[in-house]
């Protein structure tokens, strides 16, 4: 039987060059074929580290038809990478499609891990938090880019977005009407010359970000930090659990009930069913 081939997905670099594993260069020279997403791009890496693997192009536009291609190269017995601009393919990059319908074909996907601007950005902010949350590019419309923030108030993990420099005063403006002075990291032109990281409230980095024209310049990572009133998210859901169980039990079996259910103590739960049971929504329904 004819043996087929892999798709290997590989990480690049998000700007230094010299940003790349040792396995990821063996694999490039090896494969057959390099999928990529900007064959241009990729091709300043390749001269790079003298590598001469053909490239082909493939991008969120071509995806479809040309990813049948790709199957075709791996069914003939052909590796076949696949590189983005930069960093990690799918991380708000394409190759998803590729990715799927490869799997659906029951041949084998190799990830070679190496650079992402979220770990990198990550790795240098100085959260603690062992959550965070990735939300990549938010939304151009204003609106879209208020209510994503608002449905994000309440997560108490640190929130990493992609921004791009003509929306990035935008974005920290939202970000502090929506979310608060919260502490807040950018990440600019990271493992690049005007590699830039600064920390401060929201409203701080964004006065920065207005001392030049020049820091606002290039690729970033905007890192929040996350909602530090964790009762806010517990009081709401104490509430809402009274609201059902208040008119049908008494005060104190209810309180007794939400308290066990979310671990809360037992007076401040009676407290939150007495100044629920006074307040007006309660009293019409009595
Ligand atoms: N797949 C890539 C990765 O793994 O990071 C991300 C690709 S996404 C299309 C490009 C966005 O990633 C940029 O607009 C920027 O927000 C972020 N980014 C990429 N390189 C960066 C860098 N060197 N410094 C800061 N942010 C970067």
């Amino acid at each position: 039987m004819q043996e087929v081939g892999k798709l290997y997905v590989v990480a690049t670099p998000i700007g230094n060059l010299e940003d790349i594993t040792l396995r990821a260069i063996t694999v490039l020279k090896r494969v057959h074929l390099i999928a990529a997403e900007d064959t241009r791009q990729s091709k300043k890496l390749l001269n790079h580290y003298g590598i001469d693997t053909p490239l082909y192009s493939l991008h969120a536009h071509n995806e479809r038809t040309h990813s049948t291609k790709i199957i075709e190269q791996l069914k003939s017995g052909h590796d076949v990478a696949y590189v983005t601009d930069a960093g990690t393919p799918l991380i708000s990059d394409p190759g998803a499609y590729l990715v799927r319908l490869v799997r659906q074909e029951g041949l084998t996907i190799v990830p070679i891990p190496g650079p992402s601007a979220l770990i990198t950005a990550l790795s240098a902010s100085g959260f603690s938090t062992p959550h965070f949350y990735f939300g990549g590019f938010l939304p151009s419309k204003q609106s879209s880019r208020k209510q994503a923030l608002v449905d994000l108030k309440f997560l108490t993990c640190s929130l990493v977005f992609y921004e791009s420099p003509h929306r990035i005063l935008d974005a920290l403006t939202d970000i502090l009407e929506v979310l608060g002075n919260r502490e807040l990291v950018i990440a600019r032109e990271l493992t690049k010359k005007y590699e830039t990281i600064k920390s401060g409230s929201v409203a701080a980095v964004f006065d920065f970000l207005m001392t030049s024209s020049e820091q606002r310049l290039g690729e970033f990572v905007v890192l929040v930090a996350g909602n530090a009133e964790e009762k806010i998210t517990d009081a709401r859901a104490i509430d809402s659990m009274l609201e059902i169980m208040l008119p049908e039990l008494p005060i104190k079996q209810a309180a007794m009930l939400v308290s066990k259910i979310m671990g809360a103590s037992k007076n401040e739960v009676y407290a939150a069913a007495l100044e629920l049971k006074k307040s007006p929504k309660f009293r019409e329904n009595e």
